[in-house]
């Protein structure tokens, strides 16, 4: 199948909009020019936004795993504590990441269930210098209380580092309200970029603590972002991947111009729709929500129907040209997740719910066809 005519539903990358794709084939140009310094401060501008800081904000030429290691690398050390939640494998890769750089305090919650405040408060009673959270828990399709974390880190003086790499620019994202210090997003999720940059805003508190870490990551090393980055031409410490960076500028003016309000609603409207039809055609989700978690607004996570193994769902799919996700590790084979993040539309969503439909009918789960679909758009149609 051409290329063009695939509908990529997964949780990223998600398709880019042609005049993104347009923009990459630009000449190249100096890195340490005004020219750069022009692309490189509009995007800081407009993501300020994105992520609701006054922050400092980074661009690192690196996916989001880059960012997420330039966050825990720049910022503790030996010796130093941090706890690490995990409810997913991204919770886990964070875990992992932090193991080598400090002594990590893990708080394991099984994947998909929500996380529990009271155990995150007990160990945070006992000090620690930092707390990371994956805020969109893309493995599970779940969405952990950020807000109430950032509250206990900031009671017990915690510096408190968000993985927001499936939420910013697609979710409420409240940087500064929510007091997170170190917050990271990759360009190839709900910002509709190719991959291969991460953005980290990091606040003045971080930067000063930063300051003690003697072993940092050298490639990937925050303060060295922030002496480039305050320059009266504001660079980059290494050459950056120029063309990604006019992909980014030319996506992020496509989310500026939607306005965020509208974007974050699209997505609530569009994952509902979803939830929606999974529930019509009498198949669960998967993440055990309590009452501070919710189900993601930007990928759903579904439990495969009885007697289906869940990579047969998405190999089917894709026969039909539809890409979604299935579980990754101990989820493989168990669940399967249909992304709803970037420019996604109405049109793609219901287009995904029709195919899935076909499949599933094609398997012997459901009798007709229809039912999903028009579940979701009576959720599209009253928005
Ligand atoms: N964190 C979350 C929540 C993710 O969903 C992903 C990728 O799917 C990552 C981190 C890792 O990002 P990347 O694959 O861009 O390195």
């Amino acid at each position: 199948m051409d290329l063009e005519d695939i509908l990529l539903m997964m949780p990223g990358p998600v398709p880019v909009a042609p005049r993104v794709l347009r923009a990459m084939s630009k000449p190249m140009i100096n890195h340490r020019s005004a020219e750069f310094a022009e692309i490189y401060t509009d995007c800081r501008e407009i993501l300020s936004n994105v992520f609701q800081t006054d922050n400092d904000i980074f661009l690192l030429s690196g996916s989001g795993t880059a960012g997420m290691e330039a966050a825990v690398g720049s910022l503790v050390g030996n010796g130093d504590k941090v706890i690490a939640i995990e409810n997913g494998k991204f919770g886990e890769r964070f875990k992992d990441i932090a193991a080598l750089y400090a002594d990590v305090v893990p708080a394991v919650f099984e994947w998909g269930l929500p996380i529990d405040l009271e155990v995150i408060k007990e160990k945070l009673e006992e000090g620690a210098k930092a707390i990371t959270l994956v805020h969109n828990e893309t493995s599970t399709g779940i969405l952990n209380p950020a807000a109430e974390i950032g509250k206990l880190a900031r009671k017990h003086d915690a510096l408190f580092i968000m993985d927001g790499v499936t939420s910013i620019g697609g979710d409420n994202v409240r940087v500064d309200e929510w007091g997170v210090d170190i917050a990271v997003v990759g360009s190839q999720k709900c910002l509709a970029a190719p991959p291969g940059l991460s953005i980290v805003s990091v606040s003045e508190k971080a930067l000063e603590a930063m300051k003690g870490i003697t072993k940092r990551p050298y490639y990937n090393d925050l303060l060295a972002y922030k002496k480039s980055g305050d320059k009266p031409r504001p660079e980059t410490p290494y050459t950056p991947a120029i063309p990604l960076f006019y992909a980014l500028q030319e996506a992020l003016h496509i989310v500026k111009e939607e306005g965020m309000d509208a974007r974050i609603k699209r997505h609530r409207i569009l994952s509902e729709a979803v939830r929606a039809a999974i529930a019509e055609l009498n198949i669960e989700m998967f993440p055990q929500l309590n009452e501070y978690s919710h189900y993601s607004n930007t990928v759903s996570a579904m439990k495969a129907p009885a007697g289906i193994d869940s990579e047969d769902i998405k190999n089917d799919m894709k026969k039909q040209g539809v890409i979604i996700a299935g579980g990754q590790e101990r989820l493989k084979s168990k669940i399967f997740r249909i992304g709803c993040m970037g420019n996604v539309t109405a049109r793609d969503v219901l287009s995904t719910i029709q195919q899935l439909e076909i499949v599933l009918n094609k398997r012997g789960y459901i009798d007709s066809l229809g039912a999903g679909t028009e579940a979701a758009i009576r959720v599209i149609d009253r928005a």
